[in-house]
């Protein structure tokens, strides 16, 4: 019998480095017959209709609002974010809740084809859902990127099994609390528990459909797995987000979004900004703000409520933030600011400016995950934009500049899943926008009516209206058939 590497996670508070209580591992042996539980409860879900599939929606977004406190409290010990960035992931699940029981019906509905060719028959196109849908999630935000496949699976008639990061064991397990108590269908939502190789077990049991989120090495062994199956697969994977400041931009308000994109959740976040491309005019000065807006950022742990700097979740992400920047600094690169972890019993990472960071740096190319940034100068919009376009990822970007039709110009030219102009992320984040990436960064979408078709395969049903003896396109074929063809062809589409 195969067992997991590990038959316990030791998760410990990154505010404090304490120990929390050890959770229980799911045996990999285990793992079929929990695909098993959840496809057996399947077809019960999908009978329901939609409106009562959204009703228990409705009993799990108020169960999570009424236990809110709690959720951020444990959001903020074991990830480490601010209790804001904690009650900012819940409203978005709630948010995405009521979309998608307000617009499911909608998007879901069965419609009528009219094809030229086929006018004597009834076409109908209809949604179903996949069957039973995996969903592995990252620890940056454990609540949110969870839930977001998750509700879009179940309203559209999925059973679900959930493995959450093996550094947040305990949002993951607060999760399956949250459906039991708002009175889910036993095995609707299964939750198993584990590292990487739980996540590979759930892959080969037999699952219907994935949605991966975590960094792109991971994806790459995921994708290698799900395509050795046909696995159908949605993968949101790293980012290396950029922020373009043109040299009319308003120079206050770029230092501001940037302290901002660059550190929130302390720069673990997918859409944070790693890489600042500043037009050389303004470049001096652009720095000057953002070392006026780093002056003002505070580092502190998940207690303080004016803390802006947060803590790194996992001693393994602090190590890699601070060897990217030795290497940068080691390369040649200029400190503006920051560079050191902090020392505390917890684990911190100063809020750091890189500049003149020469092309050989680690950091050009790897994701850093951390409060760090790069800014560097560029002779213009165009340099900006084939620097960005010239990197492996493609997740967010945004461009700072005084005029909304040069910003929207060099938008399009963006090979990103998404741009902001005189912003960063954070218009992305509504429940009706669907999220994903691009090129390394990922493909399908997550959130939205996309996010919702993500869930479903679309059937065809026909039936002829006529008992005709033969449809003119059978067996046995006639020359003066082809001949006929030819002629509509050509009357339909050849004048
Ligand atoms: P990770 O890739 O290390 O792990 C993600 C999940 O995959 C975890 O649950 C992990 O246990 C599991 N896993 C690990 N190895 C596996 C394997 N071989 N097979 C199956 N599952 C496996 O990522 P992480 O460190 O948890 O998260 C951070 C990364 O996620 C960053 O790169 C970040 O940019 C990315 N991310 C992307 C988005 C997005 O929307 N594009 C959102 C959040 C995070």
């Amino acid at each position: 019998m195969t067992t997991s590497a590990e038959t316990h996670l030791h998760p410990t508070n990154p505010n404090n480095g304490e120990a929390f209580s050890p959770v229980r591992c799911t045996a990999l042996a285990e793992i079929p017959a929990c695909v098993q539980r959840a496809r057996q409860a399947q077809p019960h879900w999908q009978a329901l209709s939609l409106r009562q599939r959204s009703r228990f929606l409705h009993r799990f977004s108020q169960e999570v609002a009424r236990s809110a406190e709690r959720i951020a409290e444990c959001l903020c010990q074991t990830q480490g974010k601010s209790p804001f960035d904690a009650y900012g992931e819940i409203f978005t699940v709630l948010e995405l809740c009521q979309y998608y029981q307000r617009v499911a019906g909608r998007v879901l509905k069965a419609r009528w084809a009219f094809p030229l060719s086929g006018l004597h028959r009834s076409h109908r196109l209809v949604y179903e859902p996949y069957g039973v849908v995996g969903v592995i999630a990252p620890w940056n935000y454990p609540f949110n990127l969870s839930l977001q496949p998750v509700l879009a699976a179940l309203i559209a008639g999925n059973s679900v099994v959930l493995k959450p990061s093996e550094h947040t064991p305990h949002i993951g397990a607060e999760i399956a609390h949250l459906f039991a108590q708002a009175g889910f269908p036993r095995d609707v939502l299964t939750l198993v528990q584990g590292d990487g190789s739980v996540g590979q077990a759930l892959i080969a049991a037999g699952i219907d459909k994935l949605v991966f989120t975590g960094s792109v090495a991971v994806g790459r062994q995921v994708a290698r797995l799900a395509g050795e199956q046909l696995l159908p697969l949605t993968l949101e994977l790293g980012g290396k987000d950029v922020a373009i400041v043109l040299a009319d931009a308003d120079l206050q308000r770029a230092a501001q979004g940037i302290a901002w994109a660059a550190n929130v959740n302390a720069g673990q976040a997918c859409l944070a900004v790693e890489q600042v491309y500043v037009e050389a005019a303004v470049a001096d000065a652009c720095l000057h703000a953002l070392r006026q807006a780093y002056a003002n950022l505070r580092v502190g742990d998940s207690t303080d409520p004016t803390a802006d700097i947060t803590a790194i979740t996992t001693p393994a992400q602090l190590a890699k933030i601070q060897a990217l920047v030795e290497d940068a600094v080691l390369c040649g690169a200029r400190l503006v600011c920051g560079g050191q972890a902090v020392r505390s019993a917890g684990r911190f990472f100063q809020p750091t400016i890189l500049t003149d960071v020469p092309e050989s740096a680690r950091i050009w190319r790897e994701e850093i995950f951390g409060p760090v940034v790069v800014v560097q100068r560029v002779a213009d919009a165009a340099e900006a934009v084939a620097r960005t376009n010239a990197s492996p990822f493609g997740l967010t970007a945004s461009i700072w500049t005084r005029n909304r039709a040069q910003g929207r110009a060099l938008a399009a030219q963006l090979q990103v899943g998404d741009v902001a102009i005189i912003e960063h992320g954070a218009p992305a984040g509504h429940a009706e926008i669907a999220w994903g990436g691009r090129k390394a960064s990922g493909f399908g979408k997550t959130r939205g009516k996309e996010g919702l078709l993500e869930m479903v395969v679309q059937k065809h049903l026909s039936w002829d209206w006529f008992d005709r003896p033969r449809e003119a396109h059978w067996f046995p074929n006639a020359k003066r058939d082809a001949k006929f063809l030819l002629r509509v062809i050509g009357w339909l589409f050849g004048r």
